[in-house]
């Protein structure tokens, strides 16, 4: 909770920003929603969502006959947890030997940095993780992962620059399969400019995978930089065509006034935000948390 309290500081601090002087007031009329709804539209939550919410907050003050707007936050915390429910966050794992969990996004969106903390949290868990270079277009992708291995304390596969991305996950998953790994993290590269290229290169890590480790890939987590906002859901919607998704990780969300991207993402996508980056180091990516999000948000 603490973690996600400072993380959303930004969000959390530009809705109140918007939204103090009313919850200070003593009239609780439709002007009050009307700036609810402006403030949450403010914070990327999108028309839809934005509309939905603010009706379930209304509907919720008339059932617990609420007089004040000083008692709505609460309502809004709560309409917010219930449509971020909609969608489970858990992670994916295997029943039994490896989890394979293949991570694409665009450059820039924090994929590197994601495997590196992600790979943190599964090791302070007491699993065995292991890291694939699967980026192999950009050399200084794989030099970046291998710096994460050092720094976190697990091996990288890594190929020469230019090789095949299916080659280096079917090393990794040889690997881990004599190694006892419980997780493979497979970094892939981000060039969504040329989609039909990507979209086959992907298809080859499936096919490998799915051969030699049945039911990989166990996850597809999608990272999309919070800090562009509604322009993450348009990014979203293209990965969608090109790969099968099975989360999101969202970065970045501590240098944002516009966490609220979080609800369209799980209410107009139907895909769930697994993970959260909330700072720089290591320690800052959470397993998502609704209600932990939405109190950080509101309360
Ligand atoms: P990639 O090209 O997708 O692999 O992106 P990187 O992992 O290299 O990340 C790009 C930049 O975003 C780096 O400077 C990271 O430190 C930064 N970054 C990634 N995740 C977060 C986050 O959750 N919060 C903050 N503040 N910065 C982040």
């Amino acid at each position: 909770f603490e973690r996600f309290k400072q993380g959303l500081k930004k969000s959390r601090g530009a809705l109140f920003g918007r939204l103090g002087h009313l919850f200070s007031s003593n009239r609780l009329d439709d002007s009050v929603y009307e700036e609810m709804e402006e403030a949450f539209l403010a914070a990327d939550m999108g028309m839809e969502t934005s509309l939905q919410v603010v009706e379930r907050v209304r509907r919720l003050a008339r059932e617990n006959k609420i007089q004040q707007p000083s008692e709505l936050p609460p309502l809004m915390a709560q309409a917010l947890t219930e449509a971020l429910e909609k969608v489970d966050p858990t992670p994916s794992v295997a029943a039994d030997g490896p989890t394979l969990v293949l991570v694409v996004g665009v450059n820039g969106a924090g994929k590197t940095t994601s495997i590196g903390k992600l790979a943190h949290y599964y090791k302070s868990q007491g699993k065995k993780v292991l890291l694939a270079a699967g980026d192999t277009f950009r050399a200084a992708a794989t030099e970046q992962l291998v710096a994460w291995g050092e720094r976190v304390g697990c091996d990288v596969v890594r190929h020469v620059a230019g090789a095949d991305p299916a080659a280096v996950v079917y090393d990794a998953i040889q690997a881990a399969k004599s190694r006892k790994v419980d997780f493979i993290l497979c970094d892939t590269a981000g060039r969504l400019q040329n989609k039909d290229h990507l979209m086959k290169e992907l298809a080859k890590i499936y096919k490998v995978a799915s051969r030699e480790l049945p039911g990989s890939p166990h996850e597809v987590l999608l990272v999309l930089d919070g800090t562009t906002g509604q322009n993450a859901i348009s990014q979203a919607k293209v990965f969608r065509e090109v790969v099968q998704v099975s989360g999101i990780v969202l970065t970045k969300l501590d240098g944002t006034a516009k966490g609220g991207v979080v609800l369209p993402i799980v209410q107009e996508l139907g895909i769930p935000v697994k993970w959260v980056g909330l700072g720089e180091s290591k320690e800052d990516l959470q397993p998502f948390s609704a209600r932990a999000f939405a109190e950080s948000l509101c309360e």
